[in-house]
């Protein structure tokens, strides 16, 4: 067993840096494993053109200023809120901004801050999506039918028959990236299509199945959305992921809330994995056998999806059994990291 493991430096490409002092708190996190992130727009505003785009990011370039080192090492790469009522001239001024990278699709009312997200992509979304296709500019999807009658577990699966089959037969070459992807139907719709889908994965589809949010209790910090599925998917996620199939890249989705948000009798969906992310990457896929793969799907596969060169950096990583604290703090805001508690035999 290697003592250490180096690798070029990863990219997560689906994190939720949030803003204010929350961004203070987490940004440190990202920042020293990953050299670049997509950055998710569902801020209380959300960032749904390009003004606001170049705002958020140096909002997010100022906090780092704050980070020791921080500045010449992490780059933001930014994404638009697509909304009924996005233009193609916005796309247009997105792309020759070169800071925005991907646009993203919320179903309308599917989670955190997603109540301007899209009523009906086929109907007002159809100029937007040419351009995108034309530009090649990725459309990354949260993936889940927001209709209450769908039972939560089948979201996902349904999303995919209903609405990524057929935008796929509508636009043959548009960059799809399923996010967040926790169902071997998600998966096996990704091995269904050779080129221009992907999608990412996240540390806690991979590390526990749906039993953990109710082990001894409701544990509000493993509920997230999508939300945790049983064993077959988990199992499953962590072979595609682990495989070093192209089309499956690192996307924490880490989504800190305030555990004043999260222990409360309605709790916000999203598990905090920036804190060690890579790490508990690395367990997983020591646990699978494979870490030999863990560089393509953090580093590689991401990168040459987006079109983005390799980092020159390198990180390296280091077998050393350690236990994951119970929260991280600042000011009066308190978070609970994902696995907190537990050991954890990966050290950054
Ligand atoms: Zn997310």
């Amino acid at each position: 067993m290697n003592a250490s493991l180096t690798m070029v430096m990863p990219d997560d490409m689906h994190v939720h840096l949030r803003q204010s002092d929350m961004l203070d708190l987490v940004l440190a996190d990202t920042v020293k494993q990953f050299a670049r992130a997509i950055v998710m727009p569902n801020l209380n505003t959300p960032i749904i053109s390009t003004k606001l785009a170049i705002e958020y990011r140096n909002m997010i370039l100022n906090s780092l200023g704050k980070v020791k080192d921080g500045l010449k090492c992490f780059e933001p790469l930014m994404t638009l809120y697509l909304t009924d009522l996005t233009t193609t001239d916005e796309i247009l001024k997105a792309k020759e901004s070169g800071i925005v990278f991907a646009v993203k699709l919320y179903p309308n009312s599917v989670t955190t801050n997603s109540h301007v997200g899209v009523v009906d992509i086929f109907k007002n979304c159809y100029k937007v999506l040419d351009m995108l296709q034309m530009i090649k500019m990725p459309l990354l999807i949260h993936a889940e039918v927001s209709d209450s009658r769908v039972d939560i577990f089948d979201r996902e699966s349904v999303y995919i028959d209903k609405v990524i089959i057929p935008l796929r037969k509508k636009y043959p070459e548009l960059k799809i990236v399923i996010e967040h992807v926790s169902t071997k139907e998600g998966v096996d719709y990704v091995y269904s299509s050779p080129n221009f889908t992907a999608a990412t994965i996240t540390p806690q589809h991979m590390l526990y199945n749906r039993n953990i949010i109710f082990s001894g209790g409701l544990r509000p910090h493993y509920y997230c959305l999508p939300i945790l599925k049983s064993e077959l998917h988990r199992e499953y996620l962590v072979k595609a992921a682990t495989s070093g199939d192209k089309r499956f890249f690192l996307g924490t989705d880490s989504a800190p809330h305030d555990t004043k948000a999260k222990e409360n009798s309605c709790g916000c969906a999203g598990c905090y994995s920036s804190y060690n992310a890579i790490c508990l990457y690395a367990e997983i896929f020591d646990k699978a056998g494979c870490i030999s793969n863990l560089e393509k799907f953090a580093s590689l596969n991401g990168a040459y999806f987006y079109d983005l060169p390799i980092n020159k950096q390198t990180l390296t990583i280091h077998r050393n059994e350690n236990i994951v604290p119970d929260k991280i703090s600042f000011k009066d805001l308190n978070i609970v990291p994902l696995a907190s508690g537990e050991t954890v035999q990966w050290h950054i």
